[in-house]
């Protein structure tokens, strides 16, 4: 496999330089971080797994005209991606009380909430990613209004599909974080869909028994936590075909 230039390292995804200009390869880590990476982890296989589901979701998200930075899957761990300019923001979506969110308000999680609730909190590690406003965001330029009123109808619009799409499989989207980049075509600039859709970004439970099949399994040491997102494949019915055996995926050189 040829040396590749490594554009960045994340906490679970390390971005290479793409096969054409404008591209990049998204490689998912079996890594697992929470509380800002406070605690640190490897999950076996959540990788491929990972690099699976986010394939489906995007695809099909794409299928109903939202626009997406992903291209198509290019092994086990990897997928292009079309380069974007990220928007420093994380866009989190609550359907239903949980995580921050309950302990903000005093609400017991799993407590219903009465329409869905977008909140914004700025992506920076070392300030541990404060919630902020759109008066923030606009005045520290990280999107225009314009961008904002775009960012929140995509966000509801992918809220919404993944809701029925997930309570189609028997699981209940609790909230799940989103992240957008500007794509550019001469001075034409179009917001998409960037980063990731995973049990690393979501909260989905079980619709019948509420058990958790995201990555609160990893943060609260809830024990079965790669059996949660082969679970997840399972019912989306992307389970990758040779099983178990297949989820290390090959060695990338770096
Ligand atoms: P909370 O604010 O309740 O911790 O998280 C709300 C939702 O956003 C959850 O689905 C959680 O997984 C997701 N989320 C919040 N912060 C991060 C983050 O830094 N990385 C990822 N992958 N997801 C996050």
């Amino acid at each position: 496999m040829s040396r590749r230039k490594r554009i960045y390292e994340g906490k679970v995804k390390v971005l290479y330089e793409g096969p054409e200009p404008g591209t990049l390869v998204q490689y998912f880590k079996d890594d697992a971080t929470a509380f800002n990476a406070r605690k640190r982890g490897v999950i076996t296989g959540k990788g491929v797994l990972n690099n699976r589901i986010s394939e489906y979701l995007m695809t099909r998200l794409g299928e109903i005209g939202v626009p997406t930075h992903f291209i198509r899957r290019l092994n086990m761990r990897e997928q292009l991606v079309r380069e974007v300019e990220i928007i420093p923001l994380e866009v989190v979506v609550r359907n239903v009380a949980a995580g921050t969110f309950a302990e903000r308000f005093g609400l017991a999680e799993g407590t219903a909430l009465p329409r869905s609730i977008i909140e914004y909190y700025y992506k920076n590690d070392e300030l541990t990613s404060p919630m902020v406003s759109e008066e923030h965001i606009t005045a520290f330029g990280w999107a225009t209004p314009q961008d904002l009123d775009e960012i929140m109808s995509l966000a509801l619009r992918i809220n919404d599909f993944l809701s029925g799409l997930f309570l189609g499989v028997g699981i209940r989207l609790v909230d799940l974080k989103i992240e957008f980049g500007r794509l550019w075509n001469g001075d034409d600039m179009r917001i998409v869909l960037a980063d990731e859709i995973t049990p690393d970004s979501c909260r989905l439970w079980d619709i019948k028994t509420n058990e958790k099949l995201d990555k609160d399994r990893f943060r609260r040491d809830l024990g079965k936590v790669a059996e949660a997102y082969q679970e997840v494949a399972r019912r989306l019915g992307i389970m990758p075909e040779a099983g178990p055996a297949d989820l290390k995926g090959p060695t990338v050189m770096q």
